[in-house]
């Protein structure tokens, strides 16, 4: 009998807000033991070329995927922002790259409203100074302008970057752009790929997924829910592995590593089961057929 496969499947790299680049990344993951990655950077695949060479090279299995910004809301609430795993799309279906381009433009109308809330505060940082914490990336988030903040001195760490400026409800926040969620999920649909909810009760998020929101989701083309990840107590990934059970999803546990940008998120500290992983393969066959899309691969070693 073959040993248990060690599968990771939500990881950055540098070309989102992950600090190794996407082939250091692959290397890492093949380094600490993991058989299969898949890198889902934030809003982007570019870095899956690179990815793929280093996959190759040192012969771990690598699926590519991304991480896309949404948003949902239930009936009367507030929209709320909904992070959606993709895998194995045609990244060059035209509404999937309309929908990343909008959310890029979103990122970068952003930047220059956050420096300055920072500015009333008396705190200078330039655009160049958020980017030249990662020159290699398109996609600036919030963990780069927190980069630009540690490398002032103004606070030591990403994680207090967060608490004091830049998470819901500090001086430096503002909202951007997001893809309404079940639009996300049917352009994924169509581009012959399949999508899993991220962290879908992680940090205080959820309350535009509660259960029978999910169950609708899952009805309306959802694949799967990631359950075991770093951001849900044990009674979470409970509730959720019973409703992926009950609603015929996918469950999935991941790292959502980001290098140095993120502790307690170590390469394959969850893991998803080999039998879950085949389910998410097979539903990704079954939607890259319908959709007739030329779709990448999964690269084996
Ligand atoms: P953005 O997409 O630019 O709004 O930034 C969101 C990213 O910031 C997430 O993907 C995480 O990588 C990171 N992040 C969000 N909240 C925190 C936090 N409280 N501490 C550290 N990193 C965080
Ligand atoms: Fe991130
Ligand atoms: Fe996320
Ligand atoms: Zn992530």
């Amino acid at each position: 009998m073959q040993g248990l496969r060690r599968i990771d499947l939500h990881t950055h790299s540098d070309a989102s807000d992950g600090t190794t680049s996407p082939g250091d990344l692959v290397r890492a993951a093949a380094q600490s033991g993991l058989d299969v990655v898949a890198i889902t950077d934030h809003d982007t695949a570019a870095g899956w070329d690179e990815a793929v060479g280093a996959a190759r090279e040192v012969g771990i299995e690598l699926v590519r995927g991304m991480e896309i910004s949404t948003k949902h809301s239930t009936a009367g609430q507030h929209g709320e922002g909904v992070h959606l795993l993709a895998y194995l799309p045609d990244p060059s279906h035209r509404g999937l790259t309309a929908v990343l381009d909008q959310i890029l433009r979103g990122r970068d109308d952003r930047l220059p409203r956050m420096l300055a809330r920072l500015r009333e505060r008396d705190i200078e940082v330039s655009e160049d100074d958020v980017r030249a914490a990662n020159p290699g990336t398109d996609v600036i988030g919030r963990p780069h302008v927190a980069d630009a903040l540690v490398a002032r001195g103004v606070v030591p760490d990403r994680r207090s970057a967060f608490e004091q400026y830049l998470k819901q409800g500090r001086p430096a926040y503002v909202d951007r752009y997001a893809a309404p969620l079940t639009e996300a999920i049917d352009l994924v649909t169509a581009a012959g790929g399949v999508t899993v909810l991220a962290h879908p009760w992680g940090r205080g998020r959820g309350r535009s997924l509660p259960p029978e929101e999910i169950g609708r989701l899952a009805e309306a083309g959802l694949t799967g829910l990631e359950v075991d990840h770093q951001d849900h107590p044990p009674e979470a990934r409970a509730a959720l592995r019973g409703i992926a059970r009950d609603t015929g999803l996918v469950a999935t546990g991941s790292s959502d590593h980001h290098g140095l940008g993120k502790t307690d998120h170590e390469l394959g500290c969850n893991t998803t089961e080999p039998d879950e992983y085949e389910r998410l393969l097979d539903a990704a066959a079954s939607a890259s057929g319908a959709s007739g899309r030329a779709t990448p691969t999964v690269v084996r070693p």
